[in-house]
């Protein structure tokens, strides 16, 4: 069976006039094909978006709020078929922290940001005067996604933009249009036209649409996911109309185990840490740092519990890991891994598998320089670094240009909150990592991101601020 989807502009599908070919990379069979947008396409979504943003922003709250539980509803009543058909494109397992978690938490992310609102604040009412803060939807947001979390970053930008009274044009990658085509279908069932538009393209297409998107002159703010080289160009693309910018880049996770912890114990999350969605998550542990007293005890653990864990096609129910997601990906976690080798010891893996499939693969006796620690590998390979001080760990943790999270182990949590102040990334666990939730704002420092997002804080980014003194 293949899939093919149409983009929706002004609450219609819009026929494009060509497309190109997904493939699912466990299998590498085609899978579907999305349309190849034209720059004329972009400017009927862009011009739609505009439109209806008049109405839109004037809604009240309550409305905007009702309509995003209405997106949720919609979302649960066709769970199955959006998490088949993420499978099928992004390669991740079904099960576990796959596709049906990932459309589940998209419906959750919906019905949190639902009860969200930014009221007036009066900054000062006395005899010298009234001064209002007021919050201003901005306008058309473009929202270009990743591969790795389609449908889930998709919500991440839409639920807060909508929200607000803003409207919405979203490109996802080309490598994972398809959910996105069918869940923006969805949506549009229960939203105004013109509200939430999508549109696809490839690097074959006539128009980059991310970098037309990026310097479009009706677009106020670009919310965008993935890599840092892209996100620069954002930037650079986004600076002469003077767009709102966030900016959610890559990152490169260091994780710090404390002499005191209990290896086995430890073991299960420090796996699904590193590991989650294969290693293909902005967020997860992508350096290990461990304590030289306890590194061979974790490294075993970590090892046992690894060496048991499925890998397979992702429509096997059995499966808990499935392929690197496109070549280009699996050909990065082939070289680092093989240059790795060269210096390190490989514990498990490190043997690339049949087509895109790559064992969880560890690698320890490596230092900072090695580039499986200082470049973001962003697949199944986690490389171990043995530390004799604290004061070492942190320093080489810090000794990176990317900031988005870590972690610290250790059963005295005092003593990992400290250590995890002395982080230069913006998020930080306890014992445990890679945990997001709605209310707690996330994003990156260093060259790891722009703003954050989720929260008020997160929300607040979809606004300007306006004054008024009366
Ligand atoms: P990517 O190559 O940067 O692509 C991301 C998106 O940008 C795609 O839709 C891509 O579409 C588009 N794009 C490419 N060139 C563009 C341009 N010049 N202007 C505007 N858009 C352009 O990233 P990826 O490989 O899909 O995702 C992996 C990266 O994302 C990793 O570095 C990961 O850490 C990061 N990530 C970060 C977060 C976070 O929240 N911080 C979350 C998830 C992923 P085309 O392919 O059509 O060009």
């Amino acid at each position: 069976m293949s899939f093919d989807f149409q983009m929706i502009v002004d609450g219609k599908s819009v026929p494009s006039g060509s497309e190109f070919v997904v493939h699912n990379p466990a299998t590498g069979q085609v899978v579907g094909h999305a349309p190849e947008a034209s720059l004329q396409n972009l400017n009927d979504a862009v011009a739609a978006a505009n439109k209806a943003f008049l109405t839109w922003r004037a809604l009240p709250d309550v409305d905007r709020q009702g309509a995003l539980v209405a997106i949720a509803d919609k979302l649960d009543a066709h769970a199955e078929e959006l998490a088949q058909l993420l499978t099928q494109e992004q390669g991740k397992p079904l099960g576990g922290m796959g596709s049906r978690w990932e459309v589940e938490k998209m419906a959750t992310w919906a019905r949190f940001t639902a009860k969200m609102s930014l009221p007036v604040e009066v900054i000062q009412d006395n005899e010298a005067g009234r001064v209002e803060l007021h919050r201003k939807p901005l306008g058309v947001v473009g929202s270009i996604t990743p591969w790795n979390f389609p449908l889930l970053i998709s919500m991440w930008h839409v639920a807060p933009a909508l929200l607000s009274g803003n409207t919405v044009v979203i490109k996802p990658s080309p490598y994972t249009p398809l959910a996105t085509l069918r869940a923006v279908e969805l949506m549009n069932e229960v939203l105004p036209a013109g509200v939430l538009n999508v549109v696809t393209g490839s690097d074959a297409g006539a128009v980059n649409v991310g970098a037309a998107m990026s310097s479009h002159a009706d677009i106020r703010k670009m919310m965008f996911t993935g890599s840092c080289a892209t996100g620069e160009k954002v930037m650079q693309a986004a600076a002469s109309t003077m767009k709102r910018l966030t900016l959610e880049m890559g990152g490169n996770d260091a994780a710090i185990v404390l002499p005191d912890v209990d290896a086995k114990a430890i073991a299960p999350a420090l796996f699904w840490g590193a590991f989650i969605n294969n290693g293909q998550t902005c967020g997860c542990m992508k350096r290990l740092y461990i304590h030289a007293d306890v590194c061979d005890d974790v490294i075993a653990a970590l090892v046992e519990f690894a060496a048991k864990v499925p890998v397979g096609d992702g429509l096997l129910e059995g499966s808990q890991l499935g392929p690197i997601q496109n070549q280009m990906q699996f050909d990065k976690v082939a070289r680092l891994v093989a240059q790795a080798k060269e210096s390190g010891k490989v514990e498990l893996g490190g043997v690339p598998g049949e087509g895109l499939f790559f064992p969880p693969t560890i690698i320890s006796g490596l230092s900072n320089a090695n580039p499986l620690v200082s470049e973001e590998q962003f697949g199944p390979a986690l490389p171990i670094i043995k530390y004799s001080s604290i004061e070492q760990a942190i320093a080489m943790a810090n000794d990176s240009d990317n900031g988005l999270c870590g972690s610290v182990w250790s059963s005295d949590v005092a003593t990992a909150r400290n250590v995890a102040g002395q982080l230069e990334c913006g998020t930080v666990w306890v014992n445990k990592h890679g945990a997001l939730q709605p209310n707690a704002p996330f994003g990156g420092m260093k060259k790891s991101g722009l703003g954050v997002e989720f929260g008020e804080e997160g929300l607040k980014a979809y606004t300007d601020i306006q004054v008024i003194m009366s």
